[in-house]
């Protein structure tokens, strides 16, 4: 039986969202959503009004990532998830060598060993809430790997696997729950995908890709040689129908326009406050406050040992086994502090704490004095 809990309003955070996507949508974007319709809101994709917030979401990405020479922004509907089958229909060749350290590094994975015209993937794996890349292997013309975990919170560095592009092989990097709030070299990388409903603090739904010169001709080969090697390219998973779409400022079919007009005002958020170096630099401080409240606190440990590997985008804080962190999770709640719950499949006693950029580093510090609150009355003191 859960006892309530009651947090005095003095100690509350201003926004009470904490989840790791969907993520907390500032209420700019919710004033730019209003202030699109109806101009933008319920108008054909294909016209002008919404093909111009396209071409300000593409122009503020290559802002933000300071795009390389030749690099390209592409969009899809179908978030993530679906890129993983466009990776496998559309980038793999023939082996792809993963890093697995959690749940998304392994469901990527999954879909390459299902296609049945790959060979089986070559996995690099370790125990979750460590981080494994992929390293130089025989064969293999793509190396993936999460640049964040979201299901442990454990983060990588991006560099490509020494030897890998000599050998010409890409480098594509799930960079859902990073892009935006970690530091990336997209250099670094081939494909760098991820969905809008982290870092962005837009819907969900809608996958994006910034893509290398190599990788646009690697999909350009594959799908011109699909005819004769007998692989299915779906139209819905083909890259290049996308790509086509994407240089006209359009998808291939009817995107969700609303999450187009939030992740915009985000990005020019982002940008006007000094891009992705003041976004990572206010998720690590965030970070830093959950960190160092856990080490400090008698019942919680962050749950990444190594400081290296630890998100500063997701926090995972495992919780003492005298308390059941479910129970905290739902005393929060009760009081508007909402979605601090572990990774569904990890099972484990923990806390997990979206820390994008939209959230206020002193929203982060009034949750920990939030928690202890709780701790105590749930221990009855
Ligand atoms: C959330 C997430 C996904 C899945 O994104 P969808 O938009 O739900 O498909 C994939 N990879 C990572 C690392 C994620 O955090």
């Amino acid at each position: 039986m859960t006892r309530h809990i009651s947090l005095p309003a003095d100690i509350l955070p201003h926004d009470g969202r904490f989840g790791s996507g969907p993520s907390k949508i500032r209420l700019e974007q919710i004033d730019a959503l209003v202030q699109s319709n109806p101009t933008v809101l319920g108008t054909s994709h294909r016209q002008a009004p919404v093909r111009d917030v396209v071409a300000s979401i593409k122009d503020g990405l290559a802002d933000f990532f300071s795009l390389p020479d030749g690099y390209e922004i592409v969009f899809g509907n179908g978030g993530a998830s679906a890129f993983w089958e466009i990776a496998c229909a559309c980038f793999i060749e023939k082996t792809a060598a993963f890093g697995v350290f959690g749940e998304f590094g392994g469901k990527f994975a999954a879909s390459a060993k299902a296609a049945p015209f790959l060979s089986d993937p070559v996995i690099f794996d370790s125990a979750y809430g460590t981080t494994r890349l992929p390293e130089l292997t025989q064969d293999a013309d793509v190396y993936a790997w999460p640049h964040n975990e979201t299901s442990t919170g454990a983060a990588t560095h991006i560099a490509r696997v020494p030897g890998s592009a000599e050998a010409g092989a890409l480098t594509i990097v799930d960079g859902t729950s990073a892009a935006g709030g970690l530091p990336v070299d997209i250099s670094e990388t081939d494909v760098y995908y991820f969905s809008p409903q982290k870092a962005f603090g837009s819907d969900g739904g809608l996958w994006v890709a910034i893509v290398s010169p190599a990788a646009i001709e690697r999909a350009a080969k594959i799908e011109a040689d699909a005819a004769a090697s007998g692989r299915w390219i779906p139209t819905f998973l083909s890259f290049g129908t996308a790509l086509r779409n994407s240089r006209k400022n359009q998808t291939y079919n009817t995107p969700a326009i609303a999450t187009l007009v939030l992740m915009n005002e985000q990005i020019d958020w982002l940008n006007r406050n000094g891009g992705l170096e003041w976004s990572t630099m206010r998720c690590a401080k965030s970070a830093a406050t959950l960190y160092s409240w856990a080490e400090e606190s008698d019942f919680a440990t962050p749950f990444v040992t190594d400081p290296k590997d630890r998100s500063s985008v997701v926090v995972s804080i495992d919780i003492d086994e005298s308390l059941a962190a479910a129970d905290i999770v739902a005393g929060l709640r009760e009081n508007g502090i909402v979605d601090t719950f572990a990774y569904r499949k990890l099972n484990r006693n923990q806390l997990r704490v979206g820390v994008f950029p939209s959230v206020e580093p002193e929203d982060v510090r009034a949750l920990t004095v939030c928690i202890d609150e709780t701790v105590s009355q749930l221990q009855g003191e």
